[in-house]
């Protein structure tokens, strides 16, 4: 029997089983795909982020392929360019290459990583005890361990499997996206256009690629139907007014898309079992921060099951702090990604706190502080902040 079995290999996953591993314990990583496999992501790793892989080990190695990006630049219907820069060096990097990196970390410091899809967990006396899975030749196994984590993405079949899923609230929205050449050059910046319930965003992964998203309502891509490369151009234009366009742009590999943007869960440990990363509730994309959370949510999880193996009598307690951690951190920053969403939705307020971030840069600085762990995410809420901005 292991000591502890996770599900999915992505940054969550990954970093779990590589505080563990570390720690000595006997962790498998079970991931239905084959890595490094492509993963729908703007692709930013905020300034947490970075932080978190310093603290993982696997800083330098990341730095070595990344592109440093110095700030983000929003531009709002009708408004020039708003710059912001980031308090501290953020970088940008393909997912294919950055979840490698973290999962063949994990292997490294002794996890065994298995391609096998998770399809149930085992129960017995009051706790979870293990995961069933299907290798790739489909054969069924179970997998006993002594604590089960669910690190297996938005829409996690481990926190379904829990009795831990929600409904999610706010808008349905898609995304749709891709590997591109041929946008320009952006100077280091993301771009980000926001319009009425859409937008449209651009991250230089390097000297040629550009990573490119188009967020979109449910309803927009339904009436885009079969022609979905011609909507997301259309809307790619509208939103860029001529600043960016897929005119010139080429795709490299194939298109991405990923939706509905929204899952959330009610808690995150159950007896023997952890969730970690999206498994355990999906933010708004648009503020940057699933990797940062994933990571940290992860190397959290990891150590609290750490932990309850020295003191067995205390499981109880190391999980509901987990679980108090998390879901207070989440709570903050669900509403803080509301008034993302709110931004996004409503152009008058768009434009009003473009306004605003132009004329003190100090705002955005510790929206983005917030956001990327620079600060804690209350003061991205603070009541003197959001006058500052929108009223
Ligand atoms: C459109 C979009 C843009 C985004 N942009 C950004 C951004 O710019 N910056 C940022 O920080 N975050 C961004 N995010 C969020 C970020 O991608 C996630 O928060 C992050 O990937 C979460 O990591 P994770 O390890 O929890 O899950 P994932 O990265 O989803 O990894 C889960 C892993 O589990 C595997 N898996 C799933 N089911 C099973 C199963 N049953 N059995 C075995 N394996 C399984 C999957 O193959 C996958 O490898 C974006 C998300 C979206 C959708």
């Amino acid at each position: 029997m292991a000591d502890v079995v996770v599900a999915g290999g992505g940054p969550a996953g990954a970093a779990c089983a590589l505080v563990l591993a570390r720690s000595g314990f006997d962790v498998t990583v079970l991931e239905r795909a084959r890595f490094p496999r492509r993963k729908v992501c703007g692709e930013y790793l905020n300034i947490g982020a970075v932080a978190a892989l310093d603290e993982l080990g696997v800083g330098e190695r990341v730095r070595e392929l990344a592109q440093p990006l110095l700030g983000v630049r929003l531009i709002p219907p009708g408004l020039d360019p708003v710059e912001l820069r980031f308090p501290a060096p953020a970088l940008a990097l393909a997912r294919e290459t950055l979840d490698e990196i973290l999962l063949n970390a994990a292997a490294a410091a002794g996890a065994r990583v298995e391609r096998a899809r998770v399809e149930d967990l085992s129960y017995a006396n009051g706790r979870f005890t293990g995961v069933v899975a299907r290798d790739e030749a489909g054969t069924m196994a179970t997998y006993p361990a002594r604590f089960v984590v669910g690190a297996d993405g938005s829409g996690s079949l481990v926190a379904r499997k829990l009795g831990l899923v929600r409904p999610s609230r706010g808008a349905r929205r898609f995304a749709l996206g891709g590997h591109y050449r041929g946008f320009g050059d952006l100077g280091g910046y993301i771009e980000m256009y926001v319009g009425a319930g859409a937008y449209f965003a651009l991250n230089p992964l390097d000297g040629e690629r550009v990573n490119v998203m188009v967020v979109v309502r449910d309803v927009q891509l339904a009436e885009w139907s079969q022609a979905v490369d011609e909507g997301m151009r259309g809307k790619a234009a509208e939103l860029g007014r001529g600043r960016r366009s897929f005119a010139a742009a080429e795709r490299i590999g194939s298109r991405v898309s990923f939706g509905p943007l929204a899952f959330d869960v009610h808690g995150v440990v159950r007896p023997g079992a952890y969730l970690a990363g999206d498994a355990g509730g999906f933010l708004n994309p648009f503020t940057g921060q699933g990797v940062y959370l994933a990571l940290r949510g992860g190397a959290d999880a990891g150590e609290a099951i750490a932990r309850t193996f020295a003191q067995p009598a205390r499981e109880a307690a190391y999980a509901a702090g987990y679980e108090t951690r998390r879901m207070r951190d989440f709570a903050v920053r669900r509403r803080l990604s509301h008034v993302v969403d709110l931004l996004v939705d409503v152009p008058l307020l768009a434009r009003r706190a473009a306004a605003r971030l132009q004329r003190f840069p100090e705002l955005g600085e510790t929206l983005l502080g917030a956001l990327g762990g620079a600060v804690s995410p209350e003061r991205g809420l603070s009541p003197a902040l959001l006058g500052r901005l929108l009223v």
